[in-house]
């Protein structure tokens, strides 16, 4: 019999992604969302697979589902800078409560459950590359403890029901993910740059561009979750792309791509905006035997390639 999962942001990026790879493999789906940061365009493919169907809920209110559970991958919750600021207090919610709920589920189901958590774990970080082994270094009262705090407490929640329930939990701290399906402005900073250049609008650099990141395609990060919830290892794992890059290297490679003759013009760098980012990825390769296999070049041309395929009218109504 088909094995049962619940995925909640079903709707959202990495959510539609992690549907996709579910169906393909045989499972049977159920798909949650609340839609606040999400496009029910995401999964509209979906709708006629007789092994999906799709729950309209906001998992801070209480989260049911009927018949039996095998696995849950609680992916639900704001995750740009953009979004958590304008929604403070669900953000905390859905990384406190929500967790709460799904953890909840999981025990009364007797199922496994993975949790989205995220590299912004470690804050603004003073050990570089950033291992699992590192606490981290986060303003809880800044804009974006609200996010932070909110995945620290979903971590540590999570290995309590570990340790007490006995239940059978994963941890992801997924760094810098992109691809198709982003929100256009969403804020983040690879469908900023697209967005501006197939406006033809001058690239926005926060700060003097010197901070850096390590992007990840899609394709890369839903194969390292696919294989850590189907593996037995219950502390946080790192998953990410360690091909690190300054955000001013990374506009002018954008240029290139899109061949055009943008400007790039700076911008105030936001409070606690992490300086260095790049994911240690070495427990990965051994518990796992995963490492990402796209480039840069190869993921950020998949991506520029889908926006741009977009009508005006369906580039629009993304950025809702
Ligand atoms: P997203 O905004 O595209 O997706 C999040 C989804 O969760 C949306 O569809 C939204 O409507 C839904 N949601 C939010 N609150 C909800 C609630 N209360 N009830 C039900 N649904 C709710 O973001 P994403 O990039 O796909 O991120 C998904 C998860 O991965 C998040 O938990 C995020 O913290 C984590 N993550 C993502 C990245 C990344 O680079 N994309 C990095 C680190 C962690
Ligand atoms: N950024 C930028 N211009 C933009 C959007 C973002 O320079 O238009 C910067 C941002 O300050 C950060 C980096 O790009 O240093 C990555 O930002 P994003 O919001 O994508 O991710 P996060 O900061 O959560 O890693």
């Amino acid at each position: 019999m088909a094995k049962r999962i619940l995925i909640t942001g079903a709707a959202g990026f990495l959510g539609s992604h992690l549907c996709d790879r579910f169906i393909k493999e045989g499972f049977e789906v159920i798909g949650m969302d609340n839609l606040i940061t999400g496009d029910l365009r995401n999964i509209e493919h979906l709708i006629k697979e007789k092994n999906f169907e799709f729950h309209h809920h906001d998992i801070t209110k209480f989260v049911h589902v009927a018949g039996n559970l095998d696995y849950i991958l609680h992916f639900a919750s704001p995750a740009s800078p953009i979004d958590y600021l304008k929604i403070p207090i669900q953000t905390l919610k859905v990384g406190s409560v929500g967790t709460h709920h799904c953890l909840g589920l999981a025990k009364e189901k007797n199922a496994r459950i993975l949790i989205a958590s995220t590299s912004e774990v470690y804050g603004d970080p003073q050990v570089h590359p950033q291992n699992e082994e590192y606490y981290g270094n986060v303003n809880a009262i800044g804009p974006r403890g609200v996010y932070d705090e909110a995945k620290r407490f979903q971590e540590s929640i999570t290995m309590a029901y570990h340790r007490f329930h006995g239940l059978e939990t994963r941890i992801a701290r997924i760094f810098n993910t992109y691809g198709p399906r982003m929100r256009l402005n969403d804020g983040r900073v690879i469908p900023a740059f697209i967005g501006q250049a197939l406006r033809g609008e001058d690239l926005t650099v926060f700060g003097d561009g010197s901070q850096t990141r390590s992007f990840c395609f899609v394709d890369d990060q839903v194969e390292g979750i696919y294989r850590l919830l189907l593996s037995d290892y219950s502390d946080p794992v790192n998953i990410g792309n360690p091909h690190e890059i300054s955000i001013l290297d990374f506009a002018r490679e954008i240029i290139k791509l899109t061949g055009t003759d943008q400007k790039i013009v700076y911008k105030e760098l936001p409070q606690d905006d992490p300086m260095q980012r790049q994911p240690d990825i070495s427990r990965a390769k051994k518990i796992l035997n995963w490492e990402p296999k796209v480039s840069r070049a190869e993921g950020m041309k998949i991506t520029y390639d889908y926006f741009r395929g977009l009508s005006q009218d369906e580039l629009q109504k993304r950025e809702h």
